[in-house]
């Protein structure tokens, strides 16, 4: 089963990967309102399903192998879907295991170091999953559109000036290879939106008064640079996709695929890692042994001396009877039609 999930959803990632060193136009290479046509809508949330079902189980197992971290990146212009696409998608996991840091215009202490230095604080520990919404990827979009945000940044003249781009699309690189290599795997996604779905998104923002606190004048006047938005990602995805911490381009304009296409990035980055939950040795099968006798003593008259070990036998032969659950057999049967389809396309 978990390998049939993994076909399926590797099928849907490979189009939206970007190749390290490939040149990006977005305009020209990828289309916001793309939707793969082997998938109905229907079928896109039993993709979701079926990879909030992955995100769940393999997040516990990371948890409890405790070696790994995963650090998610989130990028996309206003009303791109970000703050939905976490509620989605990671509706399935333990919060316990899951940190979602926003990332706003800088405070003065946060100016008053390096530019990655308030990111770094929020990085993903072993057995978790950090999820930015923003990330560091700002310091090269927004503040690349905005060059007073650079001055605002306290930045020595020698740090500043020509080549400031290339240098911190760079240093971004070489952060993020260090990270990699120390045990934290990175996935970068980026919500591709048009001009036109933004402004629909804005004006339902307008028009239904529990959206109104989602709008603010600045957005509106952010979308007077989406040419220069659109150049600075164009730029950023051909500088920053690497072998190490790939970049994800997502179609945005359809909610529900885009939903499905992230968690089936998050859900193969997860069976990429493949956690174990770690095994005992026989030193602590012996203990764990000895235990279970002394608590079977304990039982009352009359129950089982382990009712749940009864439990686990009858389950056991259900499913050497060749049963399944009825949702697991329908999800299994959903998912096997839309492979079908997904080989033929
Ligand atoms: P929102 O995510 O809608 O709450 O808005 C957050 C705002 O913070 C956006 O307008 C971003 O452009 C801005 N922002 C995020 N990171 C930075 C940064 N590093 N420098 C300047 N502005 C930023
Ligand atoms: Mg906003």
């Amino acid at each position: 089963m978990a390998d049939d999930r993994a076909t399926l959803l590797a099928k849907f990632i490979e189009p939206l990967r970007v190749k390290p060193g490939a040149e990006v136009k977005l305009a020209r290479d990828f289309d916001p309102g793309y939707k793969a046509s082997f998938l109905s809508k229907k079928d896109g949330a039993a993709v979701l399903g079926a990879g909030v079902d992955v995100l769940a189980e393999y997040q516990a197992r990371l948890a409890a192998q405790d070696t790994w971290g995963v650090l998610v990146c989130l990028q996309a212009l206003d009303a791109g879907g970000k703050d939905g696409t976490i509620r989605h998608v990671m509706s399935g996991v333990n919060p316990q295991g899951v940190h979602v840091s926003s990332f706003k215009v800088p405070s003065a202490e946060e100016l008053d170091h390096d530019y990655l230095w308030r990111y770094a604080q929020r990085l993903p520990g072993r057995g978790e999953i950090a999820i930015f919404n923003r990330s560091h990827y700002e310091e090269v979009l927004v503040v690349r559109v905005h060059p007073e945000l650079l001055d605002r940044q306290r930045l020595p003249p020698s740090a500043k000036g020509k080549g400031i781009w290339a240098r911190r699309y760079r240093e971004i690189n070489d952060w993020e290879h260090f990270l990699a290599g120390n045990g934290f795997k990175i996935v970068k996604l980026f919500l591709n939106l048009s001009k036109e779905e933004q402004r629909i998104r804005f004006l339902r923002r307008l028009d239904l008064p529990d959206k109104n606190w989602k709008f603010s004048a600045a957005d509106a006047r952010e979308r007077k640079y989406w040419d220069d938005y659109q150049a600075a990602f164009s730029e950023m995805l051909s500088n920053t996709s690497t072998g190490w911490a790939p970049w994800y381009v997502i179609p945005a304009d359809h909610k529900w695929f885009a939903r499905a296409c992230v968690s089936a990035v998050l859900a193969r980055t997860l069976m990429e890692i493949d956690p174990r939950y770690p095994r005992v040795d026989a030193a602590q099968r012996k203990e764990l042994a000895e235990t279970k006798t002394l608590l079977e003593a304990e039982a009352p008259k009359g129950a089982a001396p382990d009712p749940f070990e009864a439990g686990l036998a009858a389950e056991a032969g259900q499913q050497e009877a060749g049963r399944e659950s009825r949702q697991a057999r329908k999800q299994r049967e959903r998912m096997a039609k839309i492979r079908a389809r997904a080989a033929k396309a």
